[in-house]
């Protein structure tokens, strides 16, 4: 899959993680997109989505879809609860 998704019902219908990352001090955390969809809506885009880091506390992060990679072996991979805003 090549094109760019823009909304988090996108990424739902294809079984997409998110992956979240604290632009201060680099913390990752990986949502399902079903999940925020749920949460935020369907047509939400990935712009317009602020999550809050659990390490300092600012709304900072840089939000990337990417396909689930299910024939490798995840570790320490943490999937965080959405947080509505
Ligand atoms: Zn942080």
């Amino acid at each position: 899959m090549t094109r760019t998704l823009k909304t988090l019902g996108e990424a739902a219908r294809h079984g997409m993680l998110v992956r979240v990352t604290c632009r201060k001090c680099e913390k990752v955390g990986f949502f399902i997109a079903s999940d925020l969809a749920t949460v935020n809506g369907h047509g939400r885009t990935f712009k317009s989505l602020k999550f809050r880091c659990k390490e300092c506390n600012v709304v900072d992060c840089e939000v990337m879809p990417f396909e689930d990679d299910r024939d490798r072996v995840h570790t320490n991979r943490v999937i965080w609860r959405p947080t509505r805003f």
